[in-house]
């Protein structure tokens, strides 16, 4: 498969169509469009969101019945190609790429008609004859850009949501995941309409060049640094984003606890997809007590999921590319393994692995770990692991574990991030009802459930009033007078209440 490829394909006249707008005269954005490969397949795809096409409510419920049929009709050749990407179990493909997806798509669907209402606002006594709205519209032409991790979530569950507010959308997968990749550009447009969605393959090459493009909001899903570009190629047309980034999530153990439970929530959200999870719990913070309880704990947790020896069991993943094993078995030489360790470059496996007597100026507490390393950071107490994670970068997560809902709630209190999960890790993200995304360097913007459909709405705030009446607007007409302006004060104004609203 050719990258930079166009699914569908469009036909010769339309994909060669110059850009509308200025059409490449006089800005130098509209120069770069009309060289820009999809320049013709963004202007096609924004005539048919202008012909109104995608805005009825039957218009968009077709269309994600069709992400279901989707899922339902390649379900094998989903699980054949996260299997083969990352080595990926089946168990653990139908959860967080099949059965996500679905629920986001029930969710939705149960919800559209209501969502889409326009919703009617308060009225000051001047505006009691007119009709005040807001009108969940459209945004136009989206752009989605997905990381390889979850490489059918990360770009149906924002889709979902895109087409549900009644936009286009390109698609732009992730170029690691190649299997995936490769299944989405072939399969996914057979299923939606050809007017108004595509998928684009590619890698930073082809990314780049579609960027060049105005598109009407761009979703992106990735790392921090890949995230500066893509804002910045937004910033150059005023685009909206949503970034959904990184970061090192803090994972706070206190030293009252059940050793057993927490080890085996942590050591299932850290070992899962073989840690390329951007909400994993990336490093412990716990006293030195505690890491010589949690050590055994975490043994025997690793042991009950994969057996004695983890490369062998079949629900254990593998390391996206090359590239990433070589990085993430540089990590493995920050402090000293207590757990597992060992690495096969050919079959690009990495053990389950613990570190202790890690310093935080170590390289694996410099960047995101995104492997099966779970690195163990000792503090004194609760306010020793609030003061390290506030003075970092704020993390997509903070988890924390205490038997004390007190503890819980401090950690939730003192510090800032993109969600929070008390005594578990992961689950918070699993509920459409929660918005998810990150905060500061983990991200901008939120999606899931309703908060994925308001993400891709512009809410237009709209008043229609009658055309009679004029002698209503008249104290707002020159020539002016104290009178007329009592008479706006007394009909417009905003009164403060007055019963206490701190309560
Ligand atoms: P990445 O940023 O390298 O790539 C993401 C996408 O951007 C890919 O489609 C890629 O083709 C494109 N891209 C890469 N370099 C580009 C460039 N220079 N210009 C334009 N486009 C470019 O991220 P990744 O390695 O695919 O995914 C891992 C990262 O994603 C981690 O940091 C992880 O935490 C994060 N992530 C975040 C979430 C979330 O929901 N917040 C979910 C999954 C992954």
């Amino acid at each position: 498969m050719e990258t930079g490829t166009v699914f569908p394909q469009l036909p010769e006249s339309q994909a060669k169509r110059a850009p509308e707008g200025d059409g490449g005269k006089g800005s130098v954005d509209g120069d770069t469009m009309s060289r820009s490969p999809f320049a013709g397949l963004v202007s096609y795809l924004r005539a048919s969101w202008l012909s109104g096409k995608t805005r009825p409510m039957e218009y968009r419920v077709a269309q994600l019945e069709a992400l279901g049929r989707f899922l339902d009709d390649n379900k094998q050749q989903i699980l054949d190609a996260t299997a083969s990407d990352l080595g990926k179990a089946p168990f653990e493909t139908e959860l967080s790429e099949i059965l996500l997806c679905k629920n986001e798509l029930h969710e939705t669907l149960n919800n559209l008609s209501r969502w889409m209402k326009d919703e009617k606002v308060d009225r000051t006594l001047a505006m009691q004859l007119d009709s005040a709205f807001i009108r969940k519209d459209p945004y136009g032409v989206v752009l989605i850009i997905a990381p390889w991790n979850y490489p059918i979530q990360l770009f149906l569950v924002p889709l979902i949501g895109a087409i549900a507010a009644g936009n286009c959308v390109i698609v732009k997968p992730s170029e690691v995941s190649k299997k995936t990749e490769r299944l989405v550009a072939e399969a996914l447009p057979s299923y939606l309409d050809k007017d108004c969605f595509a998928v684009v393959t590619g890698g930073v090459q082809e990314t780049t060049r579609l960027l060049e493009n105005k598109f009407d909001y761009i979703f992106f899903t990735g790392s921090p640094s890949v995230g500066r570009i893509v804002m910045t190629a937004a910033a150059k047309h005023l685009t909206p984003v949503t970034l959904e980034l990184g970061g090192k999530n803090p994972c706070y153990v206190s030293d009252t606890c059940d050793v057993t439970n927490v080890a085996r929530r942590v050591a299932w959200g850290r070992f899962f997809n073989a840690g390329q999870t951007c909400i994993a719990p990336d490093y412990l913070l716990c006293t030195l007590e505690m890491q010589e309880k949690l050590l055994p704990a975490l043994q025997k947790a690793i042991n009950d999921f994969y057996g004695p020896n983890p490369r062998e069991s079949p629900d254990f993943g593998r390391i996206v590319s090359d590239k990433q094993f070589q990085r993430v078995q540089r990590l493995l030489s920050s402090g000293r393994v207590a757990i597992g360790g060992q690495t096969d470059e050919a079959e690009r496996y990495i053990a389950p692995t613990v570190l202790v007597d890690v310093q935080p100026s170590d390289p694996i507490m410099q960047e995101e770990v995104f492997g099966p390393i779970l690195p163990i950071v000792i503090i004194a107490n609760v306010d020793e692991a609030i003061d390290f994670i506030n003075s970092r970068e704020r993390p997509l997560a903070v988890y924390a574990f205490s038997s004390d809902d007190k503890v819980v709630n401090q950690v939730l209190e003192r510090t800032s991030s993109g969600g929070f999960c008390g005594n578990d890790t992961l689950m918070h993200v699993t509920l459409p009802s929660l918005p998810f995304g990150g905060i500061g360097n983990s991200g901008l913007g939120t999606h899931h459930g309703k908060f994925s459909f308001d993400t891709f709405s512009h809410p237009r705030g709209c008043l229609k009033r009658g055309m009679g009446r004029e002698s209503l607007n008249a104290p707002r007409y020159p020539p002016y007078s104290q009178r007329k302006f009592g008479l706006i004060q007394a009909t417009s104004k905003v009164t403060r209440r007055s019963d206490c609203t701190l309560l």
